[in-house]
This record gives C-alpha cells, sequence and structure tokens, in this order.
C-alpha cells in the first residue's frame, strides 16, 4: 500500500503551532500583509470565510476583516518540512517527498506491515496521532494501491482525515463524480472532456479508447487509465533523487509571467530541447516532469509516468502541457522546467513505439541535422513562434539565425548532459526550494 501525508493547512498551521496566540483562530499567511499580494495559505478557521490560498490578499481581508494576517517565512515551513520527512523515514525508506507539505509513503517494503487497506490505516492512524503529539500539526493522509489512489484519497475527507481505497472502492467514490475531480485533469482539460460528453470519471472510465488516442495522443491513454484507478508510476524515495538517468532543460522567464500563450510557447520550445537531447544520445523515456516555480519561489515538480517510451517534441509538450495545465493556478511564474526520466535506449523501445512516431521519426531526424548545422532557432516548432514574438525579436522569414542567442532567456542554460537532477542550472539557488530537501538529507540509510 501507499501512503500520501497532505499536511492540514500547513502554513497556518506551523504559524499556529509556533505562536498559541493564534491558536483557534482565522489565520491567514501571506507575502507582506501592508502591500498587496495573496493568500499564501489560510487556517481551517478562515475558510467558512470564503478565503482560499491564492486569493487576493484585499479580497480575503473583505471576507474575513478579523483574520490574524501574517507573514509567512518559507524557510520555516521547509525546516518543518524536513523534520516531517525524518519522522516519515522512521516509517519506512521508501519515502517521496511530493511537495513543501506533501509526500508519498510506500510500505510495500515492509516486513509483515502495510499490506492491507486495514493494516495500512493503522500505520496512518499511528503516524497521524505522532504528527499531532510532536509537531502539534494535522495531517490527512490517503492510503490506496497506487500512488493515484492515495493522491486521490487523501483529499476525501479533511483535516484529520484517513481514507482508504483501493481500485474498486475508488472507483464507488469517484465514477460518479465531476471528470475534474480525477487528479490530472484541470480545468482546461475539463472543458475538453465536457465537450466529448465525458461528464463524469466513470463516463472518462468508458470513454472509446481510440476516440481519447486520437483527441489527447499518451494523455488520452493515461487519463482513462487514471479513470479506472490504475498507476504505475513508482514512489521514488529521496534518497535516490531525480532519476539520474533524466535529461531536461529549465529556464528563468525574462520576467514574471502570467501569459497562457508564452508560457505554452516556451513549454514547446523546451520540450524540442529535450528531445533533441534524447534522441542525441539514442534515448527514450517514459517519465515526464515538470517543474514550475513562481513569483514566491514556490517550486513544484509534477511528473508522468507513461505506459510508453517518448523522444519526440510533441508527445512530451502533450504531456508537460498538460501537467501545467492541471497544476497552473494563473499565478505569474518565473522558472518552467520540462525534463524526461526513465530512460532506456531506443533499440529496447522501439517495439513499443507508436506508428505515428515511426513515420515522423525520419523528419525530426532530418530536421535536427538541419538544426545541427544552423543553429537551433533555424529550424522551431510552430507553436514557439508565440514565443518568440513575444520575445520581441521575432522576424518572420529572416533573422532567425542571429536570433538564436538572443532568443536564450537571460539565466537560462542548456544543461549539461551528465547533471544529477536532470535539469540544467538553476539561477536561484539561495531561494527556499522543497526540491532541494533532498541534497540536503543524509544518503548513508540506502537500504
Ligand atoms: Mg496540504
Amino acid at each position: 500500500m501507499i501512503l500520501l501525508v497532505d499536511m492540514d493547512a500547513f502554513f497556518a498551521s506551523v504559524e499556529q503551532a509556533h505562536h498559541p496566540h493564534l491558536r483557534g483562530k482565522a489565520v491567514i499567511v501571506c507575502g507582506d500583509p501592508s502591500r498587496r499580494g495573496v493568500v499564501t495559505a489560510a487556517s481551517y478557521e478562515a475558510r467558512p470565510f470564503g478565503v482560499r490560498a491564492g486569493m487576493p490578499l484585499g479580497e480575503a481581508k473583505r471576507l474575513c476583516p478579523n483574520a490574524e494576517y501574517v507573514e509567512g517565512n518559507p524557510r520555516k515551513y521547509v525546516e518543518k518540512s524536513l523534520e516531517l520527512l525524518e519522522m516519515f523515514l522512521e516509517i519506512t525508506p521508501d519515502v517521496e517527498p511530493f511537495s513543501v507539505d506533501e509526500a508519498f509513503l510506500d510500505l510495500q517494503r515492509l516486513p509483515g506491515r502495510g499490506q492491507t487497506l486495514e493494516s495500512a490505516s493503522e500505520i496512518a492512524r499511528e503516524l497521524q496521532q505522532r504528527i499531532w503529539d510532536a509537531h502539534g500539526l494535522g495531517a490527512s493522509i490517503g492510503i490506496g494501491t497506487n500512488k493515484l489512489i492515495a493522491k486521490m484519497a487523501s483529499g476525501v475527507r479533511k483535516p484529520r482525515g484517513i481514507t482508504a481505497l483501493d481500485e474498486e472502492k475508488f472507483r464507488g467514490v469517484f465514477w460518479p463524480q465531476d471528470v475534474q475531480a480525477l487528479w490530472g485533469v484541470g480545468p482546461k482539460m475539463s472543458e475538453h472532456l465536457k465537450a466529448l460528453g465525458l461528464a463524469t470519471v466513470g463516463a472518462l472510465a468508458r470513454a472509446p479508447r481510440p476516440l481519447m488516442q486520437q483527441r489527447f495522443g499518451v494523455v488520452g491513454e493515461h487519463l482513462i487509465e487514471a479513470a479506472w484507478g490504475r498507476d504505475r508510476s513508482a514512489v521514488i524515495p529521496y534518497h535516490e533523487g531525480v532519476d539520474p538517468k533524466s535529461m531536461g532543460h529549465e529556464v528563468t522567464l525574462p520576467e514574471d509571467c502570467r501569459d497562457p500563450e508564452f508560457l505554452e510557447g516556451t513549454l514547446l520550445r523546451l520540450s524540442d530541447q529535450v528531445a533533441r537531447r534524447l534522441r542525441a544520445d539514442g534515448f527514450q523515456g517514459r517519465t515526464v516532469t515538470l517543474k514550475l516555480r513562481d513569483f514566491r519561489f514556490k517550486t513544484i515538480t509534477r511528473q508522468r509516468a507513461l505506459g510508453v517510451a517518448i523522444d519526440d517534441h510533441g508527445s512530451i509538450f502533450e504531456v508537460s502541457r498538460a501537467l501545467w495545465r492541471e497544476n497552473w493556478k494563473g499565478e505569474p511564474l518565473r522558472l518552467l522546467g520540462v525534463s524526461v526520466s526513465a530512460l532506456e535506449h531506443v533499440n529496447e523501445a522501439q517495439l513499443e513505439m507508436f506508428q505515428k512516431q515511426e513515420r515522423s521519426k525520419a523528419l525530426q531526424e532530418a530536421l535536427d541535422k538541419v538544426r545541427d548545422k544552423l543553429g537551433e532557432a533555424s529550424v522551431v516548432p510552430a507553436g514557439s513562434l508565440t514565443y518568440r514574438r513575444s520575445m520581441g525579436h521575432i522576424a518572420f522569414g529572416t533573422g532567425h539565425i542571429k536570433d538564436a542567442d538572443r532568443r536564450r532567456g537571460p539565466g537560462e542554460k542548456a544543461a549539461p548532459p551528465d547533471d544529477e537532477t536532470g535539469y540544467g542550472e538553476g539561477p536561484d539557488p539561495s531561494a527556499p526550494d522543497p526540491t532541494q530537501l533532498k541534497p540536503r538529507l543524509p544518503r548513508d540509510d540506502k537500504p
């Protein structure tokens, strides 16, 4: 069984745990309370007033004028997050930090415990109590036969809930629900699915595969599997870090950006760079990872494991765009990254390749050769023209090659080929970054 531990109103709860006078009160954590900004976190006492994370501060103040407004302290939350990780590691070495306040715990290797919903629930109850006793923090825990179910179960009862589901129970709970309840379906995707008459998770499960494949490619396949409660992605223990066999690129945007067209164009360009690097080294990968850093330096990484190995920019873009749409709430972004992991040599994977990929391969190889000769900007996927246009230095039909250097945004670097994280060097090493939990933890307790 797999657990997803999700801390309840994490930032606000940490403040309440540290400052007794805040306990039992509506607490709203924000950037700088005197300036304009957004709500970073709201305690459960503030939620009945309609206050939600991401809401403009002015609106929160109107809804809940008597709340305690507290300036957030990211360093404190990251430290607390590390303490919690250490506690999780006492239960199992297979812990994957998913965000600053969520972690997957894989119980499969525990001797004699955690193999059934009942015994995993027992472990969850003990853990929930230990977190409360040691830190004064509430946690909701989802239990499932895979990561998808654990993640979705964690949201069923909150705060301080425990929900255990196998695939069958998962269908009982989620099939009647709106399709957007499915992990992986954001507002945009939900619109597309509803336009196809797929309004519930159950309807999506029974959607014709060819239709889904044709409309959404690999993402369509994945969505049907997810609607059935199937998920093959593994819990990646923190001590193994991001798969070292991964390739990726990231870019810090010239300024914080919330223009969807620009962001999408950037994703396309990153996907194209990653695809070219994969092909140059003869790899295909089965997992796509998206990295987003917002204007508050909050960084998230989201992964999707795929049933097939891919190395073409179209598929990488499709998956990274789907992840982006699911996880981007409209906040200004300062950094985007795309990487592909779970790599295999092309010949092992070739048999499984989509026919369509086979067909486009010759074309892609030809394009790669042109680009290697003329520089990156000489051939770009059509969509990234948006990017270049909005960067203000596109001249259609001319100047492409000269643009090559300027097209690289400030701070952007191609990742070195053997970069351990699979990402290029990030320009904000001082920013509190939950993804940097991994290197800071000891590596010697690897089983
Ligand atoms: Mg949470």
